[in-house]
């Protein structure tokens, strides 16, 4: 389905949002960037623009209506993401709800991460959705998501726990009957166990979809939960898909590097497609251009690049390679993405909120002389540094 397809039969909600006071998008530029791939989510019936929207940052509900017009239809956002769901709810009688996707999650609408533990009571479960209803303003999600397993337990049995929770089954059942989410879909950005407890949600015949950290840099186990997926009839969203997003220096010949990044991940079929943070109008111009583009050797030559200047600064999300390694017991795979987040991605408050929760943290590391931290990162991360400067700069503000 291209751009044209996705806004047919939608025309009453795009006229509204084409206001010119709203949209100043010449024509030639609306004709370059936008969307122009959609592709199936698993056997759900639904298909997503191939570059979609991460509502993590979402302050602007102009922003969701100019994604909409250029063509992007499938939206994450969720109740412990600050304003999201609110901002999405301000430009809901704009949109044609029913050619948008909209994904959200058992949280509640606290700091992260607020996700909902196993455990938790049937009513709480679908009263956390109908709060979520009336702040997005709609009557139903599209899907509904147990939110970043493996996040903040290294047990794989206790998380497997979170994803296979009975009460939360039987909240989705009746969520389901009452017509207020359509589908069950589960996320992991690790560092614990990723790919496993992926594999087991695709296994339950729970979910419809799961969404995975997804890059050009590592990920020699994740292609196989993708395979598995598809398989399984299960979409599988990508996220994380700029590796650290540190772009200085990256562009070349008009490519970007962003571009490039995005034209790999969905080079693999088993990519039903990908989220983005995406926080201006700029960012939205630049991001959609990658839609229905194939990956070229120029493409390949940036990310080459890319991975030179920044491989030993970059963790790989999702990986935990190096758990075990720290006597101390620091988590060193989400102390670095907190760290990213401050640092690449502009969440300075969600990281230093999400860093005071860890059980350990990287306080010890800039007096420790451990031999076996150095040796402990098959991709040469100069985790002591990193660590030292994540604990410098998150721990600034909470005293
Ligand atoms: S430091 Fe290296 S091994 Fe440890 S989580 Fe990061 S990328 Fe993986
Ligand atoms: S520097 Fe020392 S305390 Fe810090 S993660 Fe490495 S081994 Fe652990």
């Amino acid at each position: 389905m291209n751009r044209r397809d996705f806004l047919k039969g939608a025309a009453v909600g795009t006229a509204s949002i084409l206001s010119p006071s709203i949209l100043k998008v010449e024509a030639s530029d609306t004709a370059k960037s936008a969307i122009k791939s959609y592709r199936e989510i698993g056997t759900t019936g639904l298909k997503m623009s191939d570059i979609s929207f991460g509502g993590g940052q979402l302050t602007s509900s102009a922003m969701i209506l100019r994604a909409v017009d250029k063509g992007i239809n499938y939206f994450d956002t969720a109740p412990d993401y600050g304003e999201s769901e609110n901002t999405i709810g301000e430009a809901m009688s704009k949109l044609p709800r029913e050619k948008i996707i909209i994904a959200s999650k058992f949280c509640n609408p606290l700091k992260y991460p607020a996700h909902l533990k196993a455990g938790t009571p049937v009513k709480d479960y679908i009263a956390a959705v109908d709060a979520s209803l009336t702040r997005l303003k709609t009557n139903y999600l599209d899907f509904c998501f147990v939110h970043a397993i493996g996040e903040m337990n290294q047990d794989v049995n206790a998380e497997t726990a979170r994803l296979l929770d009975k009460n939360m089954l039987i909240a989705v059942d009746e969520l389901k009957a009452q017509k207020k989410i359509k589908y069950l879909a589960t996320s992991s950005h690790g560092p614990h166990n990723m790919e496993e407890l992926l594999t087991r949600a695709i296994d339950s015949g729970h979910y419809a979809m799961v969404m995975g950290s997804y890059n050009f840099m590592d990920f020699p186990k994740l292609p196989e939960v993708m395979k598995h997926a598809k398989s399984k009839g299960v979409g599988f969203i990508a996220m994380k898909t700029m590796a650290g997003a540190k772009k200085v220096g990256i562009e070349t010949d008009g490519l970007t590097f962003s571009n490039a990044a995005f034209k790999w991940v969905l080079k693999h079929e088993e990519v039903s497609g990908l989220i983005v943070t995406i926080k201006n109008v700029k960012e939205l111009e630049e991001y959609v251009q990658a839609s229905g583009q194939a990956f070229t050797s120029s493409d390949r030559e940036v990310l080459e690049r890319y991975a030179a200047n920044y491989s030993s600064s970059y963790c790989r999300t999702g990986c935990d390679q190096c758990e075990g390694y720290c006597a101390k017991g620091v988590e060193v795979g989400a102390a670095l993405r907190y760290h990213m987040y401050f640092r690449d991605y502009g969440l300075e408050k969600r990281a230093i909120e999400s860093y005071a929760t860890l059980l350990v943290n990287a306080k010890e590391c800039g007096d420790c002389d451990d031999p076996k931290c150095a040796a402990g990162c098959p991709f040469g991360v100069r985790v002591k540094h990193m660590l030292s400067c994540a604990h410098r700069d998150l721990t600034v503000n909470i005293g």
